[in-house]
């Protein structure tokens, strides 16, 4: 049988759960297919925490983005009651001509942020749990710690408030443009006027025709048992480091269940997203443990458990968010390289603005795919 509907979200988790609630809330009949039951752990959007952060070393045009989502996780928490998002601050280490340091400024700068320079003497006095000798520090303290897993299960919690119906645990294979968008879904067919695309680790399948090569890659997050000086009560911020060893990132004791730390670096590439190696290999271990032994002398190297997850990078590290060159009534949004979580709010509404007036005055012009045409020199 048919289900008649006005959009349909493929992929329900950080992306996806945000845009069915931005249509759901437009007034849109809609429904969010996954083929598992978000929150779950298969895909990029668990692990407990996220990190949010405004003064993007990346590319200073994602800080209205970041201050926008900022403000929406907050209205989801009032929409919800559910406690989200945590003002941990973050501190960030690293040299002087490094990429971290220097670019976290000249965001600071661009966008007038709150974020102060820091010695190495100030920051161990500040926080004797980090230790950024022989690094240039920066502190941000409008940054902080989402939970993730509660975060997508808010968002689907406010989506089927606001109407939209979900399916999971089913499977899209695919689906037709004609005049109507057909997605086969298990042995169902959902018949919508418009298609959203947020499927994560899976996105390089389902939009090859898009162009851009999406690689899923395997990445895993280690949590160390740590002393009450890494607690987020003893005012331990969130962290991350640039070494010559790579760039490591971490967050305090949040709940007791340890210090979560990883290695930014992405890692092998994932040949079936389905199929996710999930165990801490030595050398994977070896390096959070050198890590946490040089800079987190509270915390114990040695760690108590792991989890494995996946980025999606795309070719330049940045997302792609945009309507589908052979039919602008798909849109999605891939790609986003292992620090898309913080924007999932401003994703769904771009996403959702995109689906129905075909353009956002949000700022994502620089997501587009035009980007990629131009590098190829074809328009
Ligand atoms: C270890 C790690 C640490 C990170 N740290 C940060 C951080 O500190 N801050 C930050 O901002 N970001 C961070 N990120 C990145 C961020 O978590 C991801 O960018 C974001 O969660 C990706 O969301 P998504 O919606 O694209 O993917 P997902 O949340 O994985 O959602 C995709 C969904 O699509 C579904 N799906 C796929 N294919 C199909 C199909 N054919 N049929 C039905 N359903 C389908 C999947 O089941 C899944 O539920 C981190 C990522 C990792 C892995």
């Amino acid at each position: 049988m048919n289900t008649i509907v006005d959009a349909i979200v493929l992929g329900c988790g950080g992306g996806g759960s945000a845009a069915l609630y931005r249509l759901a809330r437009r007034g849109l009949r809609v429904v969010g297919i996954d083929q598992f039951a978000p929150p779950h752990d298969r895909g990029s959007s668990h692990g407990e925490t996220r990190i949010i952060r405004a003064a993007y070393f990346e590319h200073p045009d994602y800080v209205p983005l970041a201050q926008a989502s900022w403000s929406a996780w907050r209205e989801l928490e009032t929409a919800t009651g559910a406690t989200l998002l945590e003002a941990t601050g973050l501190a960030e280490f690293g040299p002087p001509d490094g990429i971290v340091v220097p670019g976290v400024l000249r965001a600071a700068r661009q966008h007038n942020l709150n974020v102060h320079s820091l010695t190495p003497d100030e920051a161990a006095t500040r926080w004797p749990a980090l230790a950024g000798h022989g690094l240039d520090g920066v502190y941000e303290p409008d940054a902080g710690v989402l939970r993730v897993e509660r975060c997508v299960a808010a968002h689907l919690d406010a989506a089927r408030a606001a109407g939209a119906e979900t399916c999971f645990s089913t499977r899209v294979s695919g689906w037709t443009c004609g005049d109507a968008i057909a997605v086969q879904a298990g042995d169902q067919e959902f018949l919508a006027e418009r298609l959203i695309v947020t499927a994560g680790a899976w996105a390089g399948g389902l939009l090859a025709d898009v162009g851009v090569p999406l690689t899923p890659r395997r990445q895993v997050v280690a949590w160390h048992a740590a002393g009450a000086e890494m607690a987020v009560d003893a005012g331990c911020p969130c962290f991350l480091f640039e070494l010559p060893t790579g760039v490591f990132y971490g967050f305090p004791d949040v709940d007791g269940r340890g210090a979560k730390v990883g290695d930014h670096a992405p890692g092998a590439v994932v040949a079936d997203p389905s199929n996710l190696d999930r165990d801490l290999h030595d050398g994977e271990r070896l390096a959070l443990e050198a890590f946490v032994r040089a800079r987190l002398p509270f915390a114990t190297p040695t760690p108590l458990r792991h989890s494995a997850c996946m980025y999606t990078m795309s070719p330049d590290e940045h997302f792609v968010v945009d309507r589908h060159p052979s039919d602008p009534r798909v849109v999605f949004a891939a790609g986003l390289s292992g620090h898309g979580f913080k924007f999932a709010p401003v994703l769904g509404q771009a996403l959702a603005d995109l689906a129905v007036d075909g353009a956002t005055s949000l700022p994502i012009g620089f997501l587009s795919l035009a980007r990629f045409a131009r590098a190829d020199g074809r328009s």
